[in-house]
């Protein structure tokens, strides 16, 4: 623990003006106010704002700050009250430590549902004194720092996770590099310790055996620089084992090919040195393309300035270089901080200095409500990622551009699959809606849903997108199984067959398939026909063209049926007695259809409707036209395959609720072929038993109304 005196004297070193009376002050109103208060460690409670003020004394921060620090747990913590502080460290110590309690009490997981507000409440503390954040990260670092103390493992990982999500992106977007850095690796031990003990262990390896590497380089690139007339301090630059971590999740590669293990740092007088000394290195060593950035022509958002490079350097070693002035080095470690060493007591406090924050704050203004603020905001400051809340308020990031789907699958998988809707703050949206900053969701679940494929189009993160992979491959299975049993159930009986398991375990090998459920499901997927399948199995029968399978399978049924023993001619008028009839297969003309017969030698009679395109063939040749049409005298109990093109949504539950309705319109499938398939719909051939035109047209109809079928209509030609 730090000693008054040292506390006071590191001030004063670096701040000769400081106000060493208000410093021992606040030390020892800190120390009466915590009392006798500990922490989990057992330390006195007061050591925490002690050491939090000590972390704050490496930015060199003004008093006021170092005393907010001192008195930052005490509104909340004690009894001691704002006036109090007010009266006996004035305004801006007051207001600096109320900035801080607010932000404490926002609590990123709390049990309210108030999440508007809490963000609100957030930039509002942040904007107002910039130097309140400064102390809540110095904070947050000292119980990172202390979090091992803490017991319950859950309460450990989830202060852990809050760090890693909201305070260490916070630091790094005012620029406190060294912060952010030193967050996230506490975090990190946390919520990952064995990634990041392997990690340490493989880095210490590289440095011993890269230990006489390093020297050389420093000292060549030294005596390089040197030659110039530049005077360049160059420092090994050590990575973190998080930022480590990261690279090898976000490029998938590993350990090894982390080239970039080997950076440096040069420090020189100006912008103009940086320049001079890049134009050394990439004079001296070949460069690795792609690398190069001038963050000095143009600063990252949160200010940092700095020239980057790689170069392949001595024994061809991959070396990345950052070039920047000392003033650049001090702003990119400590952010908004740096900037009291440099412009003591000026604008920088109110932190408007940063563009993000002043359009915030812009909104913020002419917003009528919370609710609206948030509606206006993008919170730039996360640009990559969206925080949302339960309704129970925790906290769920995700990646921008999620939707409440991926925010289902987030909270957990089984409310992934069964979600069918989702309230955003309150009001009932869609489930591909793209979810905002501060967005409180809830999804609405249901037993009977299942994850559908079009989630797929519209979803960000693996894990949703994987499980409704995973679920719709294996629901199109069990449909194409379903309808596939279906299609050869009629094929079977269409020759007096029954369909059997045995029957089909048997040919199993000939269509190199591992199971029937297997052949079931080629055939409902159309690739293979319900009648390849049947002359597998009983061999005997001939084998006969797909369309042309179709005619005789309206006959056989004609044959099984007892009422009439007259066959398919007899219902045709206009030909000639014991001339040869068959239906088109182009066009499969009905009763009730308007047809035309085409003669063709050596066949007989082609039935064609009117309106099929085949007819144009025969366009030059009006002898083969015979005018025939049906015979409505005979109430015939045949039924006829009516084909039809049709277009469905690929969705579970497509397949299944066509053949439902067809079903239930007294249709029956009695053949399928699928033509084209995108991942948005399957084309198919869908072959139809009915009656006549007249119910083929009811089926029609009413599969038009389901709303899983995008197109339908007959095929013609
Ligand atoms: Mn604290």
């Amino acid at each position: 623990m730090i000693r008054q005196f040292e506390l006071v004297e590191t001030v004063r070193s670096y701040d000769p003006g400081a106000d060493e009376d208000a410093l021992n002050r606040a030390y020892v109103f800190a120390m009466i106010a915590h009392g006798s208060q500990t922490r989990a460690s057992g330390d006195p409670y007061f050591s925490h704002p002690l050491e939090v003020a000590g972390i704050l004394t490496r930015y060199k921060v003004d008093t006021a700050t170092i005393v907010t620090a001192l008195l930052h747990d005490t509104i909340e913590d004690t009894d001691v009250e704002l006036e109090t502080i007010d009266e006996q460290f004035g305004d801006e110590v007051a207001k600096l430590v109320d900035g801080v309690t607010k932000l404490t009490r926002i609590g990123f997981q709390s049990d309210q549902a108030k999440q508007a507000e809490n963000f609100r409440k957030l930039v509002l503390a942040m904007s107002e004194d910039i130097r309140v954040l400064l102390v809540k990260l110095a904070d947050r670092l000292h119980n990172m720092q202390t979090l091992h103390f803490i017991k319950k493992p859950e309460k450990r990982r989830r202060i852990a996770m809050e760090t890693m999500d909201i305070y260490a992106p916070l630091a790094e977007r005012i620029g406190m590099q060294e912060m952010k850095t030193e967050l996230e690796d506490l975090a990190f031990g946390e919520l990952s310790p064995d990634a990041r003990k392997s990690i340490l262990r493989r880095l210490d390896f590289l440095r011993e055996r890269g230990e006489g590497m390093i020297d050389e380089i420093i000292t060549e690139f030294q005596s390089l620089i040197r030659e110039s007339g530049i005077n360049a301090e160059i420092k090994g630059r050590e990575k973190t084992p998080y930022s480590i971590w990261r690279k090898m999740q976000k490029n998938d590669v590993g350990f090894e090919q982390l080239s970039d293990i080997m950076a440096f740092r040069v420090i020189v007088g100006s912008v103009e040195e940086c320049y001079q000394t890049l134009g050394i290195a990439h004079g001296a060593y070949p460069v690795v393309p792609g690398r190069f950035k001038d963050y000095i022509s143009t600063p990252k958002h949160n200010a940092y300035r700095s020239l980057h490079t790689g170069v392949f350097g001595p024994h061809q070693q991959r070396v990345e270089l950052q070039i920047r002035t000392r003033e650049m080095h001090e702003v990119a470690e400590a952010g908004v901080a740096a900037h009291w060493n440099y412009k003591q007591g000026g604008t920088v406090k109110d932190g408007t200095q940063y563009r993000w924050l002043r359009e915030l704050l812009d909104i913020l203004e002419h917003a009528a409500g919370p609710e609206e603020f948030l509606e206006h905001t993008k919170l730039e400051m996360f640009s990559d990622q969206v925080f949302c809340f339960t309704p129970r308020g925790d906290l769920i990031n995700l990646p921008t551009g999620a939707t409440p789907v991926d925010f289902a699958y987030a909270v957990h998988s089984e409310v992934g699959d069964r979600c069918v809707g989702a309230k955003i703050n309150g009001r009932m949206m869609p489930l591909r809606s793209q979810l905002r900053n501060g967005d409180q969701v809830e999804i609405v679940t249901s037993k009977a849903q299942t994850p559908s494929p079009t989630w797929e189009r519209f979803v960000v993160t693996g894990k949703a997108r994987s499980r409704i992979r995973r679920f719709v491959r294996l629901q199109e299975h069990e449909q194409y199984e379903k309808l596939g049993r279906s299609i050869l159930h009629s094929a079977f009986a269409d020759e007096g067959y029954d369909l059997t398991d045995k029957g089909l375990a048997g040919v199993l090998k000939v269509f190199k398939q591992s199971s029937v459920e297997e052949l079931c499901a080629q055939v409902g997927a159309g690739l293979l026909t319900g009648r390849e399948v049947f002359e597998a199995v009983y061999p005997g029968a001939k084998k006969k063209p797909w369309y042309d399978a179709i005619v005789p399978l309206a006959k056989a049924r004609a044959r099984r049926s007892k009422s009439t023993g007259k066959g398919d001619a007899i219902s045709i008028k206009g030909l000639i007695p014991g001339m040869a009839m068959h239906m088109a297969g182009c066009c499969h003309p009905l009763p009730g259809d308007r047809i035309v017969g085409i003669v063709t030698t050596g066949k007989g009679v082609t039935i064609h409707t009117i309106d099929c395109d085949t007819l144009e063939t025969f366009h030059d040749h009006p002898e083969k036209w015979l005018d025939v049409s049906w015979n409505e005298d005979l109430q015939s109990p045949d039924v006829h395959v009516g084909r039809v093109k049709i277009s469905v949504a690929n969705v579970p539950g497509a397949l299944g609720e066509l053949s439902t309705v067809i079903a239930r319109n007294s249709g029956n499938i009695s053949n399928l072929k699928i033509t084209n398939r995108t991942t948005d719909f399957f084309d198919m051939l869908i072959d139809i038993e009915v009656k006549d035109v007249r119910h083929l047209t009811e089926v029609i109809a009413a599969l038009r109304t389901s709303p899983a079928i995008h197109a339908i209509d007959r095929a013609k030609g």
